[in-house]
Formats: C-alpha cells, sequence, structure tokens
C-alpha cells in the first residue's frame, strides 16, 4: 500500500501500532472470543479498561488527586453547554477569552446560560494571536474564566496559561492536550475530545476539580450533570466504550515512548522544522504571530486561491492527505498532532520545496 501521512486536523490519524493491536484483537479480545465492542460495559474486563484509561491519563498529565476525571459523550461541544450549566452556578456571570471559531461557539452556549463577559480577545487581528489576559480586569464575583488552549483553526496557542487567582480557570484543551505538559493545578476543569490526540470521536475527558463537581444549577438532567459521572466512575450508563478502549491503548502508546515531555519535544522539533521552512520560503506563509505559533495546527497559503488549490491537489496525489485548511478560513492547514511521525512532516517540506521551485 502506498505511504499516506494524514495531515487532517480531527477526526486524525492514530499510531500506527495502535491500529495494529486493534485488528489484532478485534476478533477476539484477549482471547475472549469476542471484541472490546461487543462486551458489557459492567463486565469485569470492561471495568479494568476503564479504570487503566484513567489511571495513564492521571500519570501522564499528572492530575493531582483532587480531581475527578470523566468520560462523556457529546464532543467538546457538549462542554460547551455543560461547563456553564454546572460551573455557572453562583454569579450567573463568566468570563470567556475569544480566540476563534471554537471560543465564539463556546461564549454562544455560555450565553443561553448566564451572562458572559470578553475577558480579552484577537478578534480584531483575525484571530492571529493570543490577546494578553490582566489579571486585574477579573472581578472576583464570576464563576470562572474560559480558555482555548490550542485554536485548531487559526493555529494559535496559549504558551503561557494565564494566572487567574482565585477564580476557576476552564480550558478547551480539545486541539493540544497530551501534546505537551500542562501543571493541572492551574486550571480547575478541563475538557478535550478525544479525537485529536487522544483517540477516536465518541468520547471526551473532562479532568475536573472535585469541589466544582455537584454545585450545578437546580433541576439538571442527569446525563449533564457532572456528579453523575464522578459518581458513577463514567458508568452510569452505556459509556463509549471501544472509544475508550482505543484512547487506553493510546495512552500507553505515549507512555512506552516516555510520557509527555518527549511526545512535546518531538512535536517542538516537527513543527520548528516546518515553520522555519516556510518562514524561509519565497511561496509559502504562515500568518501567525511567531509568540503565538500552535504546535499541533499549522496553517500556510501561497496567498493565492489557485496555487493553494494546485498544491493541494498534486500534494493529495502524492499521499499527503487532508491538507485544506478549514473552511471558513481556506489555503492549507498542516495538523501535527502527536501521532504523525516525523518522517511524514519531512516528506511535507520535500514536495513544498519542490513545488515552490516549479512556482518560482
Ligand atoms: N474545541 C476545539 C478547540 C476544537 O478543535 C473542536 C473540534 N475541532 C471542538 C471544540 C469541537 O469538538 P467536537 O466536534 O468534539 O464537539
Amino acid at each position: 500500500m502506498e505511504q499516506i501521512y494524514n495531515f487532517s486536523a480531527g477526526p486524525s490519524v492514530l499510531p500506527k501500532s495502535v491500529l495494529e493491536k486493534l485488528q489484532q484483537e478485534l476478533l477476539s479480545y484477549q482471547g475472549l472470543g469476542m471484541s472490546v465492542m461487543e462486551m458489557s460495559h459492567r463486565s469485569s474486563h470492561f471495568e479494568e479498561i476503564i479504570k487503566q484509561a484513567e489511571q495513564l491519563l492521571r500519570e501522564l498529565m499528572d492530575i493531582p488527586e483532587n480531581y475527578k476525571v470523566l468520560f462523556i459523550q457529546g464532543g467538546a461541544s457538549l462542554q460547551f453547554s455543560m461547563v456553564p450549566m454546572n460551573l455557572m452556578n453562583k454569579h450567573n456571570h463568566a468570563y470567556y477569552v475569544n480566540t476563534g471559531s471554537w471560543a465564539e461557539k463556546a461564549i454562544k452556549e455560555a450565553k443561553k446560560q448566564g451572562e458572559v463577559s470578553i475577558l480579552a480577545s484577537s478578534k480584531d487581528q483575525n484571530f492571529t494571536t493570543i490577546p494578553s489576559i490582566i489579571k486585574s480586569d477579573i472581578e472576583p464575583n464570576t464563576d470562572y474564566v474560559h480558555i482555548t488552549t490550542n485554536n485548531t483553526i487559526k493555529g494559535t496557542r496559549f504558551t503561557e496559561i494565564p494566572d487567574t487567582g482565585n477564580v476557576p480557570l476552564v480550558a478547551d484543551m480539545s486541539s493540544n492536550i497530551l501534546s505537551e505538559t500542562f501543571d493541572i493545578s492551574k486550571f480547575d476543569l478541563i475538557y478535550a475530545g478525544a479525537q485529536k490526540n487522544m483517540g477516536p470521536a465518541g468520547v471526551t475527558v473532562v479532568i475536573v476539580r472535585e469541589d466544582l463537581v455537584g454545585t450545578h444549577q437546580e433541576d439538571l438532567p442527569a446525563m449533564l450533570d457532572y456528579e453523575t459521572y464522578a459518581k458513577a466512575g463514567s458508568i452510569y450508563n452505556t459509556p463509549p466504550t471501544f472509544q475508550i478502549y482505543v484512547t487506553k491503548l493510546v495512552l500507553e502508546w505515549i507512555k512506552d515512548l516516555g510520557g509527555i515531555e518527549a511526545i512535546e519535544k518531538m512535536n517542538h522539533d516537527k513543527a520548528s522544522l516546518l515553520y522555519h521552512y516556510i518562514d524561509q520560503s519565497p511561496l509559502f506563509s504562515n500568518h501567525v504571530e511567531e509568540e503565538s505559533r500552535s504546535l499541533m495546527n499549522i496553517p500556510f497559503t501561497t496567498d493565492s486561491e489557485e496555487l493553494d488549490q494546485e498544491f493541494l491537489k498534486l500534494a493529495e496525489s502524492k499521499g499527503l492527505i487532508s491538507l485544506k485548511g478549514h473552511r471558513s478560513t481556506g489555503g492549507m492547514r498542516a495538523s501535527l498532532y502527536n501521532a504523525m511521525p516525523l518522517e511524514g512532516v519531512q516528506t511535507l517540506i520535500d514536495f513544498m520545496k519542490e513545488f515552490e521551485a516549479k512556482h518560482q
């Protein structure tokens, strides 16, 4: 089979060894004569899987004991609603930092639950930078501050986690969880859809300080209440069993590679290689301010729609797939998640050089 490098922003590339293990175990998991998809979520086998997934995540991310780890369905988009439903309880107010489309979607949902103030925004800069957050702008009579640690569409990331003092900090970490080390104690709630750095679409991880669980608005439906998941070890109803299993395998893969510190180094190497090439290229450019550049999602363009189209078409014919930029921005975007090997980035750069030489 031709070598394919998949630069999709999500769902995205998974480690090959994980896929091979899944293939081996698909018909009979641990000699049981059935796959993980077919077993009861209340079986001891699945209980062991979910327990291990949680333990691995705790170990890799160094999650303090006073945080709950929850596995929820509905994607990061459901968290746009669940966060305010559960946390906007004392002041009916929260601050949001607007760094792009996903933050805007989170803001839109939060406004349905209470009052929202924009603490900082990079909208005027077309979201090509991360705005500065001034601690003294945060009034204490608020429920939380919400940030998006990595902005998948525009390719920006927070390189410094803001200090919000006693006000809880909530983060949408969907597109850079497990890609670099974070001090979890700086956050009070983190959520992330699995389909970029953790596993397949269908499971969302929520890491929440335990004293924030159970303080929600009145009459919250059980499935929208963090407490339901916390009390039942995420097995209140049928969880996305196979997705949790694949996530466990991805976490084992990260551990075997040396943990998040090792992955972070690889991610810096991969991203620097591509940024370095783009920055000196007379043809391609990346419009993100240098200090705010993402390690995971790198948008680039020739600044000609026609050439971008030609590039995408040719790239695909060479096995470099899903490089099309988000429909709102156009151009190209290379997503270099954990499972993208260095050779993939090198192959992309070689192809870009070839394309550049032909279009000088
Ligand atoms: N937040 C961010 C930063 C994202 O990149 C995405 C998906 N691309 C979402 C939220 C929405 O995630 P989901 O599709 O899992 O609801």
